[in-house]
């Protein structure tokens, strides 16, 4: 599985678990998120790389490139848990934003919605 995405869900561990069934070892070909959010269609993890603190991503499961390629029905928890992750992190400010296509600055080819806190000036972030 190439994708980096699909990769990340395949290797969903819920680390705050107090399970003793949570996977606690690295398996081959999946890649570990600090997850936020997971349900059988959606995924919310911490972006690797973030333009402000809390930046998050909301992910379909379902793999596609664009967001034409998701059916409707992937789609309609996408912006519900975006405003959990708002409201859970009390963010006030932020932005959601979605690329699509590389001049549209896409990099990573499985659809996400970027969830961008904005702090205020005082907080020194962003
Ligand atoms: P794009 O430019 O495609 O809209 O944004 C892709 C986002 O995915 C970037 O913000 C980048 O930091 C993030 N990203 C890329 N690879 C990984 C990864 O392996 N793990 C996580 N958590 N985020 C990633
Ligand atoms: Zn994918």
């Amino acid at each position: 599985m190439a994708c980096i995405f699909c990769r990340i869900i395949k290797g969903a561990t819920n680390i705050c678990s107090s399970q003793p069934s949570a996977k606690l070892t690295q398996v081959p070909g999946e890649i570990p998120s600090l997850k936020l959010f997971e349900s059988d269609k959606t995924f919310a993890f911490l972006d690797i790389n973030p333009l402000s603190y809390g930046h998050a991503l909301v992910i379909p499961k379902h793999h596609g490139m664009k967001l034409t390629d998701i059916p409707d029905d992937q789609l309609n928890e996408i912006l519900p848990v975006a405003k959990k992750i708002a409201a859970a992190s009390g963010t006030e400010n932020y932005n959601i934003l979605q690329n699509n296509g590389r001049l549209a600055h896409q990099e990573v080819d499985h659809v996400h919605f970027h969830f961008i806190p904005k702090p205020n000036e005082k907080e020194g972030l962003g």
